[in-house]
Protein backbone atom coordinates (compact mmCIF):
# COMPACT_ATOMS: atom_id res chain seq x y z
CA UNK A 1 0.00 0.00 0.00
CA UNK A 2 1.51 3.12 -0.75
CA UNK A 3 2.30 5.61 1.92
CA UNK A 4 0.85 9.38 2.62
CA UNK A 5 2.05 12.72 2.27
CA UNK A 6 1.68 14.89 5.22
CA UNK A 7 1.76 18.24 4.58
CA UNK A 8 3.39 19.65 8.27
CA UNK A 9 2.94 23.34 9.53
CA UNK A 10 5.88 24.18 11.53
CA UNK A 11 6.53 27.36 14.08
CA UNK A 12 7.62 30.49 12.53
CA UNK A 13 9.28 31.77 15.54
CA UNK A 14 8.05 30.27 18.63
CA UNK A 15 9.09 26.44 19.08
CA UNK A 16 6.10 26.21 21.20
CA UNK A 17 3.73 26.54 18.94
CA UNK A 18 4.41 22.92 17.42
CA UNK A 19 1.26 20.91 17.72
CA UNK A 20 1.61 17.64 19.48
CA UNK A 21 0.46 15.92 16.68
CA UNK A 22 2.99 17.00 14.09
CA UNK A 23 5.51 16.12 16.59
CA UNK A 24 4.13 12.65 16.26
CA UNK A 25 3.81 12.58 12.51
CA UNK A 26 7.35 13.98 12.42
CA UNK A 27 8.22 11.23 14.50
CA UNK A 28 6.96 8.66 12.72
CA UNK A 29 7.34 9.05 8.93
CA UNK A 30 10.26 7.51 7.08
CA UNK A 31 11.61 10.78 5.87
CA UNK A 32 10.97 14.46 5.96
CA UNK A 33 10.95 16.61 3.31
CA UNK A 34 12.61 19.92 4.26
CA UNK A 35 13.01 23.37 2.39
CA UNK A 36 15.65 23.71 4.89
CA UNK A 37 17.54 20.51 6.49
CA UNK A 38 19.60 22.64 8.91
CA UNK A 39 16.45 24.50 10.24
CA UNK A 40 14.59 21.99 10.08
CA UNK A 41 17.23 19.87 11.96
CA UNK A 42 16.97 22.43 14.92
CA UNK A 43 13.28 21.49 15.56
CA UNK A 44 13.82 18.18 14.96
CA UNK A 45 16.88 18.58 17.57
CA UNK A 46 14.43 20.60 20.11
CA UNK A 47 12.62 17.83 20.49
CA UNK A 48 14.27 14.87 20.67
CA UNK A 49 13.45 13.40 16.84
CA UNK A 50 15.97 11.72 14.91
CA UNK A 51 13.54 11.53 11.50
CA UNK A 52 15.89 11.23 8.51
CA UNK A 53 15.39 14.76 6.39
CA UNK A 54 16.00 15.42 2.82
CA UNK A 55 15.79 18.64 0.96
CA UNK A 56 12.81 19.65 -0.92
CA UNK A 57 13.57 23.62 -2.18
CA UNK A 58 12.73 26.17 -4.65
CA UNK A 59 15.95 24.64 -6.93
CA UNK A 60 15.43 20.91 -6.29
CA UNK A 61 11.73 20.92 -6.53
CA UNK A 62 12.12 18.79 -10.19
CA UNK A 63 14.28 16.24 -9.13
CA UNK A 64 13.00 15.88 -5.92
CA UNK A 65 9.44 15.25 -6.74
CA UNK A 66 10.01 12.33 -8.66
CA UNK A 67 12.27 10.61 -5.73
CA UNK A 68 9.64 11.34 -3.10
CA UNK A 69 7.10 10.00 -5.29
CA UNK A 70 8.42 6.67 -5.75
CA UNK A 71 9.49 6.27 -2.12
CA UNK A 72 5.42 7.02 -1.30
CA UNK A 73 4.64 4.54 -4.20
CA UNK A 74 6.94 1.49 -2.56
CA UNK A 75 4.90 2.52 1.06
CA UNK A 76 6.89 4.73 2.90
CA UNK A 77 4.91 8.30 4.49
CA UNK A 78 6.93 11.34 3.88
CA UNK A 79 6.36 14.81 5.95
CA UNK A 80 6.74 17.82 3.69
CA UNK A 81 8.21 20.92 5.96
CA UNK A 82 8.87 24.38 4.97
CA UNK A 83 11.35 26.46 6.31
CA UNK A 84 8.97 27.99 8.83
CA UNK A 85 4.96 27.72 8.58
CA UNK A 86 2.50 26.49 6.74
CA UNK A 87 4.25 24.74 3.14
CA UNK A 88 2.43 25.62 -0.11
CA UNK A 89 1.64 28.67 1.33
CA UNK A 90 4.54 31.23 -0.44
CA UNK A 91 6.55 28.07 0.04
CA UNK A 92 7.73 25.04 -1.74
CA UNK A 93 5.45 22.55 -1.80
CA UNK A 94 3.00 22.34 -4.94
CA UNK A 95 4.47 20.25 -7.02
CA UNK A 96 5.11 17.53 -4.81
CA UNK A 97 1.66 17.86 -3.42
CA UNK A 98 0.04 18.04 -6.92
CA UNK A 99 2.45 14.90 -8.18
CA UNK A 100 0.86 12.79 -4.88
CA UNK A 101 -2.65 13.57 -6.25
CA UNK A 102 -1.89 12.36 -9.90
CA UNK A 103 -0.09 9.24 -8.60
CA UNK A 104 -2.93 8.33 -5.98
CA UNK A 105 -1.63 9.36 -2.78
CA UNK A 106 -2.99 10.46 -0.04
CA UNK A 107 -2.34 13.98 1.46
CA UNK A 108 -2.96 14.73 4.96
CA UNK A 109 -2.98 18.43 6.22
CA UNK A 110 -1.09 18.62 10.02
CA UNK A 111 -2.47 22.27 10.88
CA UNK A 112 -0.13 24.79 12.42
CA UNK A 113 1.08 28.30 11.85
CA UNK A 114 0.95 30.49 9.34
CA UNK A 115 2.54 33.91 9.75
CA UNK A 116 -0.45 35.63 7.25
CA UNK A 117 -3.08 33.87 9.69
CA UNK A 118 -1.77 34.74 12.42
CA UNK A 119 -1.43 38.35 11.44
CA UNK A 120 -4.81 38.29 10.25
CA UNK A 121 -6.37 37.14 13.15
CA UNK A 122 -4.43 39.65 15.62
CA UNK A 123 -5.59 43.06 13.42
CA UNK A 124 -9.47 43.08 14.21
CA UNK A 125 -10.57 43.37 10.25
CA UNK A 126 -10.49 39.64 9.01
CA UNK A 127 -14.15 38.65 10.24
CA UNK A 128 -15.39 39.56 6.93
CA UNK A 129 -13.12 37.69 5.36
CA UNK A 130 -9.82 38.08 4.07
CA UNK A 131 -7.24 37.32 0.41
CA UNK A 132 -3.98 36.60 0.95
CA UNK A 133 -1.89 37.83 -1.98
CA UNK A 134 2.05 36.35 -1.09
CA UNK A 135 4.50 38.41 -1.55
CA UNK A 136 4.13 41.92 -3.63
CA UNK A 137 5.52 41.42 -7.57
CA UNK A 138 9.16 44.22 -7.58
CA UNK A 139 8.47 44.93 -11.04
CA UNK A 140 6.37 47.38 -13.09
CA UNK A 141 3.08 46.24 -14.67
CA UNK A 142 2.84 42.93 -12.44
CA UNK A 143 3.12 45.21 -9.14
CA UNK A 144 0.55 47.39 -10.97
CA UNK A 145 -1.99 43.82 -11.68
CA UNK A 146 -1.53 43.33 -7.65
CA UNK A 147 -2.22 46.61 -6.36
CA UNK A 148 -5.32 46.25 -8.75
CA UNK A 149 -6.68 43.12 -7.50
CA UNK A 150 -5.90 43.82 -4.14
CA UNK A 151 -8.51 46.99 -4.98
CA UNK A 152 -10.49 44.56 -6.75
CA UNK A 153 -11.03 42.14 -3.64
CA UNK A 154 -12.22 45.42 -1.33
CA UNK A 155 -15.52 44.82 -3.29
CA UNK A 156 -15.77 41.33 -1.78
CA UNK A 157 -14.04 41.08 1.60
CA UNK A 158 -12.62 42.98 4.41
CA UNK A 159 -8.84 42.33 5.24
CA UNK A 160 -5.70 41.90 2.63
CA UNK A 161 -2.93 39.81 4.00
CA UNK A 162 0.83 40.07 2.49
CA UNK A 163 3.97 39.28 3.03
CA UNK A 164 7.22 41.67 2.33
CA UNK A 165 10.86 42.07 2.61
CA UNK A 166 12.20 44.78 5.20
CA UNK A 167 14.51 46.47 2.49
CA UNK A 168 11.17 46.70 0.63
CA UNK A 169 8.29 47.16 3.47
CA UNK A 170 8.40 51.03 3.64
CA UNK A 171 8.16 51.81 -0.14
CA UNK A 172 5.32 49.31 -0.26
CA UNK A 173 3.19 50.66 2.27
CA UNK A 174 4.32 54.70 1.07
CA UNK A 175 2.51 52.86 -2.50
CA UNK A 176 -0.31 51.62 -1.59
CA UNK A 177 -1.25 54.87 0.48
CA UNK A 178 -1.03 56.59 -2.98
CA UNK A 179 -3.06 53.72 -4.75
CA UNK A 180 -5.58 53.32 -1.73
CA UNK A 181 -5.87 55.92 0.92
CA UNK A 182 -5.48 56.29 4.22
CA UNK A 183 -6.63 52.94 4.94
CA UNK A 184 -6.41 51.17 8.66
CA UNK A 185 -2.83 48.92 8.91
CA UNK A 186 -1.78 46.04 11.21
CA UNK A 187 1.93 45.64 10.54
CA UNK A 188 3.26 42.67 12.23
CA UNK A 189 7.45 42.16 12.74
CA UNK A 190 8.53 39.12 14.18
CA UNK A 191 5.92 37.26 15.05
CA UNK A 192 5.81 34.97 18.23
CA UNK A 193 9.86 36.12 18.14
CA UNK A 194 11.13 37.79 20.89
CA UNK A 195 11.65 41.14 19.21
CA UNK A 196 7.40 40.73 17.98
CA UNK A 197 5.73 44.05 17.16
CA UNK A 198 1.88 44.51 16.29
CA UNK A 199 1.60 47.96 15.36
CA UNK A 200 -1.30 49.37 14.22
CA UNK A 201 -2.04 52.67 12.60
CA UNK A 202 -3.06 53.88 9.00
CA UNK A 203 -0.91 54.15 5.35
CA UNK A 204 -0.58 57.69 6.34
CA UNK A 205 0.34 57.97 9.70
CA UNK A 206 2.44 54.60 10.37
CA UNK A 207 6.33 55.33 10.09
CA UNK A 208 9.10 52.30 10.36
CA UNK A 209 12.59 53.42 10.90
CA UNK A 210 15.22 51.25 9.58
CA UNK A 211 12.35 48.18 9.43
CA UNK A 212 14.44 44.54 10.02
CA UNK A 213 13.17 41.16 10.27
CA UNK A 214 9.81 39.56 9.11
CA UNK A 215 7.08 41.17 7.90
CA UNK A 216 3.62 40.86 7.80
CA UNK A 217 0.91 43.11 6.59
CA UNK A 218 -3.01 43.48 6.92
CA UNK A 219 -4.93 46.24 4.83
CA UNK A 220 -8.32 47.05 6.16
CA UNK A 221 -9.34 47.29 2.65
CA UNK A 222 -13.22 47.69 3.25
CA UNK A 223 -12.08 51.19 3.72
CA UNK A 224 -10.96 51.89 0.53
CA UNK A 225 -13.13 54.88 -1.28
CA UNK A 226 -15.57 53.46 -3.79
CA UNK A 227 -14.40 56.09 -6.12
CA UNK A 228 -10.80 54.40 -5.83
CA UNK A 229 -12.25 51.10 -6.58
CA UNK A 230 -13.54 52.38 -9.55
CA UNK A 231 -10.67 54.12 -10.97
CA UNK A 232 -8.85 50.95 -10.54
CA UNK A 233 -11.59 48.87 -12.39
CA UNK A 234 -11.48 50.36 -14.92
CA UNK A 235 -7.87 50.15 -15.12
CA UNK A 236 -7.98 46.54 -15.27
CA UNK A 237 -10.70 46.57 -17.46
CA UNK A 238 -10.05 47.97 -21.21
CA UNK A 239 -12.29 49.81 -23.11
CA UNK A 240 -11.86 47.34 -25.85
CA UNK A 241 -12.43 44.26 -23.39
CA UNK A 242 -15.79 46.35 -22.37
CA UNK A 243 -16.78 47.00 -25.87
CA UNK A 244 -16.19 43.31 -27.20
CA UNK A 245 -18.84 42.06 -23.76
CA UNK A 246 -21.30 45.16 -24.81
CA UNK A 247 -20.89 43.65 -28.56
CA UNK A 248 -21.58 39.80 -27.35
CA UNK A 249 -24.55 41.08 -24.92
CA UNK A 250 -26.54 42.98 -27.39
CA UNK A 251 -25.72 41.13 -30.63
CA UNK A 252 -25.25 37.26 -29.00
CA UNK A 253 -27.29 37.33 -25.93
CA UNK A 254 -30.20 40.13 -27.46
CA UNK A 255 -29.74 41.99 -24.37
CA UNK A 256 -31.30 45.71 -24.98
CA UNK A 257 -28.51 48.55 -24.56
CA UNK A 258 -29.63 49.22 -21.06
CA UNK A 259 -29.29 45.99 -20.19
CA UNK A 260 -25.63 45.23 -21.33
CA UNK A 261 -24.29 48.03 -19.85
CA UNK A 262 -26.31 46.81 -16.17
CA UNK A 263 -24.44 43.30 -16.44
CA UNK A 264 -21.41 45.00 -17.24
CA UNK A 265 -21.44 46.86 -14.21
CA UNK A 266 -22.17 44.25 -12.32
CA UNK A 267 -19.69 42.19 -13.68
CA UNK A 268 -16.57 44.78 -13.20
CA UNK A 269 -17.92 46.11 -10.17
CA UNK A 270 -17.97 49.89 -12.52
CA UNK A 271 -20.73 52.16 -12.40
CA UNK A 272 -22.78 51.94 -14.91
CA UNK A 273 -22.12 55.94 -15.98
CA UNK A 274 -18.29 54.44 -16.69
CA UNK A 275 -19.60 51.58 -18.49
CA UNK A 276 -21.30 53.98 -20.75
CA UNK A 277 -18.09 56.81 -21.02
CA UNK A 278 -15.97 54.00 -21.76
CA UNK A 279 -17.80 52.44 -24.31
CA UNK A 280 -17.97 55.83 -25.84
CA UNK A 281 -14.11 56.18 -26.12
CA UNK A 282 -14.07 52.62 -27.31
CA UNK A 283 -16.61 53.86 -29.75
CA UNK A 284 -14.94 57.14 -31.03
CA UNK A 285 -11.43 55.26 -31.47
CA UNK A 286 -13.03 52.81 -33.81
CA UNK A 287 -13.29 49.48 -31.61
N1 LIG B 1 4.68 29.44 4.54
C1 LIG B 1 4.98 30.47 5.49
C2 LIG B 1 3.78 30.65 6.42
O1 LIG B 1 2.83 29.91 6.31
O2 LIG B 1 3.84 31.52 7.29
C3 LIG B 1 5.38 31.77 4.82
C4 LIG B 1 6.59 31.63 3.96
S1 LIG B 1 7.13 33.08 3.19
C5 LIG B 1 8.44 32.45 2.19
C6 LIG B 1 8.03 33.89 4.43
C7 LIG B 1 7.45 35.26 4.75
O3 LIG B 1 6.42 35.11 5.72
C8 LIG B 1 8.47 36.20 5.38
O4 LIG B 1 9.26 36.85 4.41
C9 LIG B 1 7.55 37.17 6.11
O5 LIG B 1 7.02 38.12 5.23
C10 LIG B 1 6.42 36.23 6.58
N2 LIG B 1 6.75 35.72 7.93
C11 LIG B 1 7.27 34.52 8.25
N3 LIG B 1 7.48 34.44 9.58
C12 LIG B 1 7.06 35.60 10.10
C13 LIG B 1 7.02 36.14 11.42
N4 LIG B 1 7.46 35.44 12.45
N5 LIG B 1 6.51 37.38 11.59
C14 LIG B 1 6.05 38.11 10.54
N6 LIG B 1 6.08 37.66 9.28
C15 LIG B 1 6.58 36.43 9.06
Amino acid sequence: MAGTLFVVATPIGNLEDISPRAIKVLREVALIAAEDTRRTGHLLQRFGLTTRTTSFHEHSLKGKTSVLLERLLAGDDVALVSDAGTPGISDPGDPLIRAAYDAGIRVTPIPGPSAAVTAVSASGFGGGGFIFLGFPPTKGSARAAWIAALRAASAAVGAAVFYEAPHRIVDTLAQLRDALGDIEVVICRELTKIHEEVIHGSLGTLRLDEPRGEFTVVLNIGQIAAELRTADALAVVTAEDLAREFRDLTENQQKTRRQAIAAIARKHQLQARDVYARLEVAKSSGV
